[in-house]
């Protein structure tokens, strides 16, 4: 047997950090990462044999759990039929239906094959669109890693503490402006001062790379008030919160305030089922500004691929509104379970939740968390103890504090109550 620990020295030697994507070296909680070598249900499994309950559902796409019969039939079905024709194909329309069918305003779609390449689409099509240049995005808002959208991100951003990335130009930089998230007053401000020169405002339906943030009421609606007024276009980034957060419908964070629209979504995560897909979506007559019916460029080899597609489908029609409910309920009584176990143990901590999405902050009661300050002046070093805790006893949670925790329709409660008979000895690990 080769242990995680040979597996990642060797991955070190040959991979920077020996990770493909930084978070998952456990740089901020420690220690040697687990190498998964499959995934089953709400479970997980390392090379040393170990089986984990996922708590991480890779990062979000996993709302039927792993190897969801449905998902995995459709993709053998798809690879028998090629992987790939670099054409169009059936299945394209088809997902794109299915999301047009759940999310008011999503009238066209463009698939392309990760969020970041949706979110840096849909900046250059609201550029396009407005003829301006500056985008305006939110503290601790994580919205892929191209360049204009890594100044004061969340996510791996966060998690490193890095102010920004290196490699992103002043130029770049100096085109993005940030504001604290939940802060009307301030987004008051740059509209203000910059408001003819801002094509688009870029925020999560719900924030949840900084930790779960909530938007407060009326938060979003505001948003959309304001580019209106200006003239600039406002993208809703569901690349997390897409097909996830159910409160007032089956499609993103955008239902729970009614009576308007962002002019684009980005999706990503839930919608690949799984395989590498993601979208951006929108008005008609702003969408048709892409190429080849508009002058904004954008394409992709493996842009709408059959495999990823197929998954993407079988993952939406199995979907349903028992699945929501099923996540839903479930998520609600981990999250009951943690803050008893955190109480219990004498642990200050807000634990912060939209639908079926939390995450827990530490030290943080008598602010609360409503924006990135607030979640970067938590606790954090009572995470590195209680995430190892967990892992112990066989959870595997986000290796970030700043990330959020995903359930799927496949914990059942055998997977439940592992999690719960874990959390009283975690919730010490993290009051030392
Ligand atoms: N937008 C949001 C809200 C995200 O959470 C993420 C990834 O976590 C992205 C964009 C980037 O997506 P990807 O990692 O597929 O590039």
């Amino acid at each position: 047997m080769t242990t995680n620990q040979e597996l990642f020295d060797t991955a070190r030697e040959i991979m920077p950090g020996g990770v493909s994507s930084p978070v998952r070296a456990f740089g901020s909680v420690g220690g040697t990462p687990a190498f998964m070598v499959s995934a089953d249900g709400p479970y997980l499994t390392d090379a040393e044999g170990t089986q984990y309950v996922d708590l991480v559902g890779s990062w979000g796409p996993a709302l039927l759990g792993h190897k969801h019969p449905a998902v995995i039939k459709a993709v053998h079905d798809a690879v028998d039929a090629g992987l790939g024709f670099g054409t169009s194909h059936p299945s394209e329309a088809r997902l794109a239906e299915l999301v047009r069918r759940r999310v008011p305003g999503a009238e066209m779609i463009r698939m392309v094959s990760t969020g970041t390449e949706a979110t840096m689409t849909a900046i250059r099509l609201a550029r396009g669109v407005t003829g301006r240049n500056i985008v305006v995005k939110f503290a601790g808002c994580y919205h892929g890693h191209s360049d204009g959208l890594l100044a004061a991100a969340g996510s791996g951003v966060a998690t490193l503490g890095l102010p920004g990335s290196a490699g992103v130009t002043e130029a770049q930089a100096s085109e993005t402006i940030v504001v604290e998230y939940n802060d009307r007053a301030a987004l008051e401000a740059v509209f203000a001062e910059h408001g003819e020169h801002i094509a688009a405002v870029i925020t999560e339906a719900t924030p949840a790379n900084m930790g779960v943030v909530v938007p407060e009421a009326g938060f979003n609606s505001f948003i959309r008030e304001i580019t209106q007024r200006h003239g600039a276009l406002m993208i809703f980034d569901e690349v997390m919160t897409g097909f996830r957060i159910t409160e007032a419908g089956y499609w993103g964070a955008s239902g729970r305030v009614e009576g308007w629209e962002p002019d684009l979504f980005t999706f990503g995560k839930v919608i690949g089922g799984g395989l590498p897909t993601a979208a951006l979506a929108g008005r008609r007559e702003v969408m048709e500004h892409l190429a080849p019916t508009g002058p904004v460029y954008h394409a992709g080899t493996l842009s709408g691929n059959p495999v990823a597609m197929a998954a993407g489908v079988a993952t939406l029609e199995h979907a349903t509104a028992g699945v929501y409910a099923h996540v839903d309920q479930k998520a609600q009584i981990v999250a009951d379970g943690v803050t008893a176990a955190l109480s219990e143990a004498g642990v200050d901590h807000t634990l912060q939740k939209v639908g079926s999405l939390f995450s827990v902050a530490f030290g943080t009661s008598a602010t609360g968390v409503h924006n990135y300050a607030h979640a970067q002046a938590q606790e954090t070093f009572r995470y590195g103890p209680f995430f190892h805790a967990m892992l112990d006893a066989g959870v595997y949670l986000p290796p970030s504090v700043f990330e959020a925790w995903f359930l799927s329709s496949a914990h059942d409660d055998a997977a439940i109550g592992r999690i719960l008979e874990a959390l009283p000895g975690a919730a010490k690990a993290a009051a030392q």
